[in-house]
């Protein structure tokens, strides 16, 4: 495989600045980012710089009481934490909840990779109270993200699901599919998740020929992408048409056709990995996007 030569990479200048931390600073001098959830739906700001993370040295100061919190690290040195809320929690004056659509469309990609940090987190904490092998309640491991049940040693980390999503091309058309979820006139990319012992070049194979009954070749890695819905690494890739006809599988498909840049239809989403996809390949049939 050889990368695809593309301007810039998916998330340029964000994970640089970012610092893993396990373990909280024991005294906190200077005000911390608050990563607040209400099931999926993350607390932000509504007055000054809004669509931003609330900026307080303590979580108490909003006036809500928090189940549960997970210590993330520290962005350029400041330190960052998740909190998941009750259910029924409501939001303080001058805020809002908004789920992770809402807010991915708000922020932008470079601070959303933080809100898709801190939500798999805080539900990787949230789900692995307990240990699925036996029942005891689970302990946090010391100097890792990770549980570890005290009774029968089993470990729980954050599962995190590859999936592979490819831009098939087929001369000046590329092939793109309509999931019935999709909203009414939108197309996007082939895509699924990566099966137990599956490579994710094998997986791009099968799924083209599960969902759209085609073969192809020539299949290069194009970059990946965190997609948060559910715990997502979402591994791009491109393929090249070889053989067959285009036969949606009536299921996760209902619709696939060849598109030419003349005839495109409704997109998915700029800040997505599949639109980077398309859009690429716009811009090599000399299309500004
Ligand atoms: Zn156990």
């Amino acid at each position: 495989m050889t990368p695809v030569d593309r301007e810039s990479p998916i998330c340029p200048e964000f994970f640089p600045e970012f610092i893993i931390g396990i373990e909280p600073p024991a005294n906190r001098t200077e005000k911390a980012l608050w990563f607040i959830f209400r099931g999926r739906e993350v607390l932000l700001k509504l007055n000054k710089n809004p669509g931003a993370i609330p900026k307080l040295l303590d979580f108490g100061e909003l006036g809500l009481s928090g189940i549960r919190e997970q210590y993330l690290g520290t962005l350029e040195g400041t330190h960052c934490y998740s909190i998941e809320l009750p259910e029924d929690a409501q939001a303080p004056e001058g805020m809002k909840f908004a789920d992770l659509r809402q807010a991915y469309a708000e922020m932008g990609e470079n601070c959303f990779a933080l809100v898709n940090k801190a939500v798999q987190i805080m539900e990787w904490d949230r789900t692995n109270q307990y240990c699925s092998r036996c029942g005891t309640k689970t302990v946090q491991k010391p100097g890792e993200r990770g549980k570890e049940c005290p009774d029968c040693g089993e470990l729980f980390y954050p599962r995190i699901s590859p999936a592979v999503i490819v831009l098939i091309r087929k001369g000046h058309e590329i092939l793109l599919a309509r999931s019935p979820n999709f909203p009414t006139g939108m197309y996007g990319l082939i895509a699924g998740f990566v099966e137990p012992g599956e490579s994710a070049e094998a997986a791009v194979v099968r799924e083209i020929r599960e969902e759209v009954g085609i073969k192809v070749k020539d299949i290069n890695y194009f970059g990946t992408q965190a997609w948060p819905f559910p715990n997502s690494l979402m591994i791009g890739f491109t393929a090249e048409y070889d053989s067959g006809e285009i036969q949606p599988d009536g299921f996760e498909i209902e619709d696939a056709r060849w598109f030419s840049v003349e005839n495109l239809p409704d997109l998915p989403g700029k800040i997505s990995i599949a639109r980077k996809l398309i859009d690429h390949f716009l811009k090599e049939e000399g299309l500004e996007v």
